[in-house]
């Protein structure tokens, strides 16, 4: 599946091979990091079978879920999701693929919390509600003294004349210092601990925001691993994507300028810049010193009511909005011409390859000549 969208970005297919100018990992690494922001398939498939663990915490009533239940469900130990490893079939898949899920170190089931209200709901030493880890993690001595590990909160936590209270049973109660210790941390903590008469809610713990999100669950699975590469640009929502690829491209220096096919070994007999003759053709030549490009900047300048600018590479065309004065409006709508005059370029000089269609600097303002 990967192979057929990389094919489809260079326009490529099985029988034709085309040049894919930016690596997988970068198409694949979010815009923030200079990237295109194109999901993996492998982020977004594992994103669609957590929201399943989401639902089965959420959907306590659904018919579904009794079903699984009924099926995985028993006497055991309590898991997150329950499952019987004899029985194989879909569910037990996704199981096995989310116990594997690990996000910026957390298992899955750490992003799920309780916020506590009736506390019929919420397993007392196996969820997340007090704190930000489960209770049996965090008292494994007390855990043990536990006669009915699966128990609600409702089952432990009653409210007194001070707050609220613990009612624990126990096989004995606790005597040993680590035991009293952890006692002693429960009780501090509940100390803290309000409750309501609402239903219990659920909500993913993840800074942000409280519902589960498939997008969110992909950002989360990239942090961390997106390696940043230095970048100018900045993707602008005004223009079209296909103008904003050409900088992107641009910037990263991989655009089918004839220098650059030649540097991939393909065989380009004149790499004069098809523009002016003058130079070979290579990205800060093309759009920043071809003469052709130079008359357009200046036109673009007194259009813009800008002052004239003296850019030495591609990078400072991508900064030029810096340098402007006015509101951040004002700055977008900079950047977004600058992309715009980039794409034009680049546009003209492939009509003058493949068509033989020579541009003067003046056509640039004649409302005929548009993309
Ligand atoms: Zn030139």
């Amino acid at each position: 599946m990967d192979r057929l969208r990389k094919n489809f970005l260079w326009s490529g297919s099985n029988e034709v091979k085309k040049v894919h100018w930016v690596s997988w990992e970068t198409v694949t690494t979010t815009k923030a990091y200079g990237g295109l922001g194109i999901a993996k398939l492998a982020d977004v498939n594992l994103a669609l079978v957590a929201k399943w663990a989401w639902r089965f915490t959420v959907e306590k009533d659904a018919l579904w879920r009794k079903v699984v239940e009924a099926i995985h469900g028993g006497r055991g130990l309590w898991c997150f999701l329950p499952v019987k490893r004899a029985f194989t079939g879909c569910w037990k898949t996704i199981v096995c693929w989310l116990e594997a899920c690990c996000m910026q170190g957390k298992k899955l089931h750490q992003y799920i919390r309780c916020i506590v209200g009736s506390g019929d709901k919420v397993r007392f030493w196996n969820d997340i509600w007090l704190g930000s880890v489960d209770l049996k993690t965090r008292w494994p001595y007390l855990y043990k003294l536990e006669k009915n590990k699966k128990c609600f909160v409702r089952d432990r936590i009653r409210r007194g004349n001070n707050g609220w209270d613990f009612c624990g049973e126990w096989y004995r109660s606790p005597a040993t210092v680590v035991e009293i210790s952890e006692f002693q941390d429960l009780g501090e903590m509940l100390q803290n601990f309000s409750a309501s008469n609402t239903d219990d809610k659920w909500v993913w713990d993840c800074g942000t925001i409280e519902v589960f999100s498939v997008a969110n669950c992909k950002s989360l699975m990239r942090i961390g691993r997106d390696a940043s590469r230095p970048h100018n640009m900045q993707w602008e929502g005004w223009v079209p994507i296909k103008v904003n690829m050409v900088s992107w491209r641009a910037e990263f220096d991989r655009l089918p300028t004839r220098d650059a096919l030649v540097k991939r070994r393909i065989n380009i007999v004149d790499v004069a810049c098809p523009l002016c003759e003058a130079a070979n053709e290579e990205i800060n030549h093309l759009f920043v010193g071809c003469g052709y490009s130079f008359g357009v900047w200046n036109y673009i300048c007194r259009w813009c009511k800008l002052d004239p600018f003296f850019a030495y590479d591609f990078d400072d065309l991508l900064q030029l909005f810096r340098n402007v004065h006015g509101g951040k409006w004002r700055k977008k709508i900079v950047r977004g011409i600058v992309m715009v005059t980039v794409w034009v370029i680049w546009k003209t000089r492939n009509e003058k390859v493949f068509q033989q269609v020579s541009r003067q600097v003046r056509d640039f303002g004649d409302p005929r000549f548009e993309g």
